[in-house]
Parts: C-alpha cells; sequence; structure tokens
C-alpha cells in the first residue's frame, strides 16, 4: 500500500505511513547522483494532499552546486503547485541521514510541524519532527 492510500485512509499519519516513506525514501536513493561522497540518498516527502514526491542528492564536481535529497524533493513539490507538507523520510543505503542544516531551513519555510523520518533501515525508524531538528530556525 502506498503512503498516499494510507494517509487517505486513516486520514492521520501513521507508522505504517512511515514505514511506506521510508521505503520510497530507500527505493530513490538508487537514482542518487553521488560520485564524490559515495553516500546515495533518497527522500520521499508526503503532501497534505496525500501525494509523494521523491528526491535524491545530485553532487557536482564544483561540490557547493551539490543539492540534497530532501530539497530535490521539497523544490520538486514545489514546481508543482504543492506547498503543504506532512512528513520525509529520508534514507540512504549508506548509513543514517539526518537532513543537513540547510535541508532543515528549507522544510521550516513550510511548517514546524512536518515529520521527519530517518532511519539505518525499515527496522530503526525514528520519527521526528522540524520543530525539534530547527529549534529557533530563522524566520522573517
Ligand atoms: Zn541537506
Amino acid at each position: 500500500m502506498k503512503a498516499k492510500d494510507i494517509f487517505i485512509k486513516n486520514k492521520d499519519f501513521s507508522m505504517e505511513a512511515a514505514d511506506s516513506l521510508f521505503a520510497m525514501a530507500l527505493k530513490a536513493s538508487e537514482n542518487s547522483y553521488a560520485p564524490y561522497s559515495n553516500f546515495h540518498v533518497g527522500a520521499a516527502l508526503l503532501t497534505a494532499e496525500g501525494e509523494v514526491f521523491t528526491g535524491v542528492n545530485v553532487e557536482n564536481a564544483s561540490y557547493g552546486a551539490t543539492v540534497c535529497a530532501e530539497r530535490t524533493a521539497v523544490f520538486s513539490a514545489v514546481a508543482a503547485g504543492k506547498r503543504k507538507f506532512v512528513a520525509i523520510a529520508v534514507a540512504s543505503p549508506d548509513g543514517k541521514a539526518y537532513p543537513c542544516g540547510m535541508c532543515r531551513q528549507v522544510l521550516s519555510e513550510f511548517g514546524k510541524d512536518i515529520k521527519i523520518i530517518v532511519g539505518l533501515d525499515a527496522e530503526s525508524i525514528e520519527i521526528t519532527d522540524v520543530a525539534e531538528m530547527l529549534p529557533k530556525g530563522f524566520e522573517l
């Protein structure tokens, strides 16, 4: 069952949805472009409408031009007209991948209550949220 179906069925966020999103993020990481770090990351972002946008890290020879999986997912969703997000899962076959500071800041633009799902694998999922991961973030 897709996260979308679970979300719509339960009208709330559930552990099943977290598991499903995490699996989607891990699957997405297969498309990661990480020839420099060899740390492949995938993200799966669940919108309030129940859609899921995935993203991967895309590295660059100039390093600074690299974009993380979380921001790739957020920017894809925003480009498609979505701005309300319920949760984002971040997964890597290469280790536990907490969002970096820049991605936490980007997520906080769209909600402090967005759930963040991370883990080493499907058996060790941790659920937190933007407020917890970015206390006192920048705001206008
Ligand atoms: Zn990041």
